[in-house]
């Protein structure tokens, strides 16, 4: 996991709790903040978007890197998600969603509204991701996975 300094993890921590304020979560009041810091050393906000359709709800993670991404930044340097939960991770579907993008060692710090806070890397929360062969720069983080044959 690439190194991420303590002042940089309360900063981002303290965005990711600003996003939190700013989720829509009325059907589960489960809110979550995230921010995602781009190469370029921008900040991407994001949080949970509920709907009433529960399926078309996405997660503050996605939200995040879909601003990034639109806004033209496709590498990033570290991720921070914020719940009122204890030890919050992102789910599934972000894990595999910021596989397309982040690197498995990109930091990603998980904190809780009472202060705790734990750092994985992307890589260990998702060791095994699912990547199409592409002739995206986008995945060329790709090419680290070592391919095996039947033969
Ligand atoms: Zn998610």
């Amino acid at each position: 996991m690439r190194i991420i300094h303590d002042l940089e993890i309360k900063n981002m921590l303290k965005m990711a709790a600003d996003a939190f304020d700013r989720a829509y979560a009325p059907y589960s009041n489960y809110r979550v903040g995230a921010c995602l810091k781009g190469s370029t050393g921008a900040y991407y906000l994001g949080g949970n978007i509920e709907n009433s359709s529960y399926g078309a709800t996405i997660c503050a993670e996605r939200v995040a890197l879909s601003k990034a991404v639109y806004e033209g930044e496709k590498e990033f340097d570290a991720l921070a998600i914020f719940t009122d939960d204890k030890s919050p991770t992102p789910c599934g579907i972000c894990r595999q969603s910021l596989t397309e993008f982040c690197d498995p060692e990109m930091p990603i710090i998980c904190g809780s509204k009472d202060g705790s806070y734990k750092v994985y890397s992307l890589g260990e929360l998702f060791p095994s991701p699912f990547l199409l062969k592409s002739d995206k720069e986008t995945i060329e983080h790709s090419e680290e996975v070592k391919e095996d044959t039947y033969e």
